[in-house]
């Protein structure tokens, strides 16, 4: 039986007004990077609260065919657990999760973890300097810090297409997967051409009898360079920190120039579009027939919106049990999905590729956060539209951190989460030193950061007019470019080493 953290005289919170000193909501990639950073600082009074039965986030979650990462797993991993028996050089989903347990593990989180407790919402004590936390159970957790490590694409969207629930065959959404139903000889359509989908298709492709592929938006689609890993072999490179390190000096030193080209697409677009020429022509030498590669390859700019990789999606169109449709979806019905020129494609099964919430209210976090006076942090968003402190705080929500706050969001989550974590922790030891409760950024520093945000959104590719009909979701209903960061990975880091603290007031005893 598992023991309930909140009950273990090591981490519960010294002072008796309070359960837990630091209270995480998500055991993901992000609070679990929280934890261990908690824990290498030696401040042990966490919880992470996590609403499902198994950790891992995302990659718990995704368990589709195919499912895997889209870098090089020597950079999607901690800076501080790289050597890693990684059986290929972009790791499949289930690996993934494994290394998230592994870590887990390894550094002790473990019993911090407690499971099946949802968080409905947070709200600020300003006399106390405390959060009272909310669980659908009707439980209230107090704790001095709060960390939303909820993550972005977690919550599932749903199409809005008439008769959706009419369908009578099996309809699945990517991220919940069914595998005990079987699809040799099945009829398959899929909604959806995004990163999912672009793996899903190729790997059910060969099982089914019929696959219909109804894509809106077309996906760039980089090649993927992926090679198999034996770890355990004698003479395995991983066994050398250097080769770790340079590898993953190189994985990031390229992601780092697709962004640098990416977020100032205005300054040198000419960058963005060599690299998109070559990727285009690479597309169509893909796909034998023109008419196909015509509807396959995008019209709006690489980087609009998340390209994939992959070798094999293209290729799969040209096979005869696949065909793609792009006439727009009338309606979904009890036998499968009519499109607007009144055709009727029949099916099985219902593929859902249709994506996440991204930038919508309740999503990022996935609770109700009160700050002070009342103010929920959603709303506040909405009427102000998104905004943070790099990534990571809010003026008006004191001890209140993200890990992954508006203008913030990067290729390589593990590297964004590093960042963040870092400088969360710093706020929290700058406390401890002064021996203070109460951490928040400066009102000003907010503005001024927020202002360098949307000055340099302006200047990235998602604001050109080369984006439109991308469909973006990095861009919110406001037309804000509020997902991504617009500087570079590199440029957050650095940042971040220098300023930390010091747009941060700190009070309270
Ligand atoms: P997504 O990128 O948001 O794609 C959703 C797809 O569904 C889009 O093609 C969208 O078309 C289509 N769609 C949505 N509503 C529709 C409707 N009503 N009618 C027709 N089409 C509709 O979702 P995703 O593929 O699940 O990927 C989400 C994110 O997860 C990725 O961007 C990535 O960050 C992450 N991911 C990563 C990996 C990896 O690392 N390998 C793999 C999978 C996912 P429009 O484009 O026209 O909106």
């Amino acid at each position: 039986m598992r023991l309930d953290p909140l009950e273990d005289p090591e981490i519960q919170a010294k002072d008796a007004d309070l359960d837990v000193e630091t209270l995480i909501v998500g055991a993901g990639i992000s609070g679990i990077c929280a934890g261990i950073g908690l824990l290498r600082k030696s401040l042990t009074s966490f919880v992470l609260l996590e609403a499902k039965e198994e950790l891992g986030g995302t990659w718990r979650e995704n368990t589709y065919p195919g499912v895997a990462v889209d870098i090089p797993s020597i950079s999607y991993s901690f800076s501080f657990e790289t050597d890693y028996p990684w059986t290929r050089h972009y790791a499949p989903g289930h690996q993934i999760q494994a290394y998230v347990k592994h870590c887990v593990q390894k550094y002790g989180v473990g019993k911090h973890i407690r499971y099946g407790s949802k968080v409905q919402r947070s709200e600020f004590n300003a006399q106390t300097n405390t959060w009272s936390t909310h669980l659908d159970t009707g439980e209230v957790i107090r704790s001095r810090y709060l960390i939303a490590a909820t993550g972005l694409l977690s919550q599932p969207k749903l199409p809005k297409i008439p008769g959706l629930e009419s369908f009578a065959g099996k309809s699945m959404h990517t991220a919940r997967w069914d595998h005990d139903y079987a699809l040799q000889g099945k009829r398959v359509a899929i909604i959806g051409t995004g990163a999912s989908a672009v793996q899903i298709i190729p790997s059910i492709a060969p099982k089914v009898a019929h696959l219909s592929v109804f894509q809106r938006t077309a996906t760039w689609i980089a090649p993927r360079g992926d090679f198999e890993l034996n770890p355990s072999a004698a003479l395995a490179p991983r066994k050398l920190p250097i080769y770790r390190t340079l590898l993953r000096f190189f994985s990031e030193l390229s992601l780092e120039l697709l962004t640098l080209a990416i977020v100032n697409y205005r300054r040198f677009p000419f960058l963005v579009r060599g690299i998109g020429g070559v990727v285009r022509s690479g597309m169509r030498r893909q796909l034998n027939d023109p008419e196909l590669a015509e509807k396959l390859v995008p019209n709006y700019g690489l980087g609009c919106k998340r390209p994939a990789t992959s070798n094999t999606y293209l290729p799969t169109f040209n096979r005869d049990n696949v065909s793609l449709v792009t006439t727009k979806i009338k309606a979904i019905t009890p036998s499968g999905v009519q499109t607007d020129d009144g055709e009727r494609h029949e099916v099985d099964l219902l593929i859902l590729a249709t994506g996440f919430l991204t930038t919508e209210q309740g999503n990022g976090p996935s609770f109700q956060v009160h700050g002070l006076e009342g103010v929920e942090l959603g709303q506040y968003w909405e009427a102000h539209r998104l905004q943070s402190y790099a990534g990571v705080s809010m003026p008006g929500f004191p001890n209140f951190f993200l890990t992954a706050g508006p203008y913030s969001g990067g290729f390589n989550w593990f590297a964004m989460v590093e960042a963040h974590v870092d400088h969360i922790l710093s706020c929290m030891e700058q406390a401890r030193l002064q021996g203070v409760t109460r951490i928040e950024v400066r009102r000003d520093a907010h503005a001024r950061y927020m202002s360098e945000m949307w000055a340099r959104a302006e200047g990235t590719i998602f604001k050109d007019s080369s984006c439109q009909g991308s469909n973006s979701y990095y861009l919110d209903r406001h037309g804000d470019a509020a997902l991504p960061l617009p500087r570079t990975p590199w440029w957050r880091h650095f940042r971040n080493k220098r300023t930390k603290t010091k747009d941060y007031d700190f009070g309270g005893h």
